[in-house]
């Protein structure tokens, strides 16, 4: 796993309750096309996202990401990871938002980092 962007906290990329505008995109690490991250994905990743994702690949995320699997915050925030294929190669990415329901149905959501599993062509 590569990261592309590295973990940090950072301020908010959305915020509110128009939840159709939180659609967070960059690019394929392998080949350069648009990926696009829903919000429904990142509402699922928060909720489910340690359940979904069968060992080792759980520990292999949580330490590229530095997430702390035993913490489930939901008060302040939860950890999401949402798994993409590139819509053009097919390369996989994952990408780490910190999910965080301020109000009732209003979101704060925020970029902590993306990683690749793309791997160059060896010959
Ligand atoms: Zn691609």
């Amino acid at each position: 796993m590569k990261l592309i962007v590295q973990p940090q906290v950072r301020p908010p990329f959305f915020e509110g309750w128009e939840t159709d505008k939180a659609t967070y995109r960059f690019a394929c690490d392998a080949c350069g096309s648009d990926i696009r991250v829903t919000f429904s994905e990142m509402l699922q990743a928060a909720w489910g996202w340690q359940d979904r994702t069968a060992e080792p690949e759980r520990t292999t995320i949580a330490a590229a990401f530095d997430i702390d699997l035993a913490r489930r915050s939901i008060a302040d925030g939860m950890d999401a990871v949402v798994r993409s294929s590139c819509p053009t190669c097919g390369a996989v990415h994952f990408s780490h938002f910190w999910f965080h329901e301020y109000r009732n149905s209003a979101y704060q959501i925020s970029l902590r980092a993306i990683a690749s599993n793309a791997t160059p062509n060896a010959d």
